[in-house]
């Protein structure tokens, strides 16, 4: 027997003949002796609708408290569907919102941080052979008021309460296979893969692969909780993600992703001298900008020149903060540039193979693509291009690294 959680995402319960079908699953996995937790998201669409009526009513910064009232509502419909139709089948089920699971979090509206959770509750319902059906993406503070975990927050919420229950396994239930080398729409040949570590799995979802939300990944690595995302809609092993030990097939690349939602910003001919990067960023983070790559140029002459990305939807507001303080930088010129994609190459075996990054560059020297920006980590290596041979990038990229044979063209160092 073992202690299961399973997370269902929207399209999965997306209709009610979805939600017989979820219950059906359930039911089956109760059946072969495991117990069962059930996280699920609000119906597809549920949400955005949401969000979209507390603007219409709201204006475009909807009251924070009331706002997580009104878009928590979405998963508090599906715990009860879901509850309804397992019944139905014959098996005893409980739905439970956040504040009935006492899930508590700080009091940040829109992206609250989980303090803890009373598994207390839940393992009464499960020990006595129910089944407990969970609102994702929702919780309390400490004062009662309603919080939500931030868009595709019920990730977060499953992960956590297989944490806080000890459970030997967190299902994530989606509409895709699990994780796959790139994007399948993209690029027809990209497989699944069978592992993947949190590290790798971490990159990849920052880097924009939209799986599984990023937080969940590291709450789970941090318990060392195995995730299993797998589909919904059969019966197949999906993608596991686990710690890098239990890795067995350590690919050189097991990722190529991209993201064409930043920005890069250019300041050139700052004094190189110290203080000045600090005087140039702080001013960004004060503004919760999130800056994501730096790179700073040899000096000539005294002075250097500054460039880094940030999300595209802040590109405005860094950029006007960068033009009010090139003086006090002593900065000749300020530059921006919309017009980029960050194409990434993601591998545990990069850890130990050399020429990773030579044979990445001689893949786009190849296909023309000039390279304006690299950073690289243990197992990254990022490039930043003109966003129009993204997809270029990316497939050629996948047909080296992996299509070819990932492990066999770079030396071992
Ligand atoms: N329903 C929420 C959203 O759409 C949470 C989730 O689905 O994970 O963001
Ligand atoms: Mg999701």
């Amino acid at each position: 027997m073992a202690l299961i959680v399973q997370k269902y995402g929207g399209t999965s319960v997306g209709d009610g003949e979805r939600i017989r079908n979820v219950a059906r699953r359930v039911v089956a996995t109760r059946q072969a002796g495991h117990q069962v937790a059930v996280i699920v998201s609000a119906m597809s669409g549920e949400t955005n609708a949401l969000v979209a009526l507390a603007r219409e009513l709201g204006g475009e910064e909807p009251n924070p408290r009331e706002f997580d009232v009104l878009v928590s509502t979405g998963e508090q419909k599906t715990i009860a569907l879901l509850a309804m139709a397992i019944q139905q089948l014959g098996q005893d089920a409980r739905s439970f919102t956040g504040a009935q699971m006492g899930m508590v979090t700080d009091q940040a509206h829109g992206r609250a941080r989980i303090h803890s959770i009373d598994a207390a509750l839940i393992r009464s319902v499960l020990d006595a052979g129910g089944v407990a059906v969970i609102a994702g993406f929702q919780g309390v503070d400490e004062h009662g008021n309603i919080t939500t975990l931030g868009r595709g927050g019920s990730d977060t919420s499953a992960v956590a309460v297989a944490c806080a229950l000890e459970a030997d396994v967190c299902e994530i239930y989606t509409d895709v296979d699990g994780v796959f080398t790139t994007d399948p729409n993209l690029v027809p040949a990209a497989r699944k893969l069978d592992r993947v570590s949190y590290e790798e799995m971490l990159e990849m979802a920052s880097l924009g692969a939209k799986v599984l939300q990023i937080r969940s990944v590291k709450f789970a690595m941090r318990y060392g909780i195995p995730i299993h995302v797998r589909s919904s809609f059969h019966e197949g092993e999906g993608t596991w993600v686990v710690r890098e030990e239990d890795v067995m097939e350590r690919l050189v690349v097991s990722g190529v992703t991209y993201n064409r939602n930043e920005a890069k910003i250019r300041v050139l001919g700052v004094k190189d001298a110290p203080g000045i990067a600090a005087t140039l960023f702080g001013p960004l983070s004060e503004s919760g900008i999130i800056v994501d790559m730096i790179v700073q140029n040899l000096s000539q002459d005294g002075t250097t020149d500054m460039t880094f990305t940030v999300p595209r939807d802040d590109y405005p507001r860094a950029l006007a903060l960068m033009e009010a303080n090139a003086n006090a930088v002593g900065a000749a010129r300020v530059e921006g540039d919309q017009d980029i994609a960050k194409v990434s190459v993601v591998g545990l075996g990069m850890k130990d193979h050399a020429g990773v990054a030579a044979r990445m560059f001689q893949v786009l020297a190849d296909d023309g693509i000039n390279i304006q920006l690299i950073t690289t980590s243990e197992i990254k290596i990022s490039v930043v291009i003109q966003e129009k041979y993204a997809e270029l990038a990316v497939r050629a990229l996948h047909r080296a690294f992996v299509e070819q044979g990932a492990a066999e063209p770079v030396a071992e160092s």
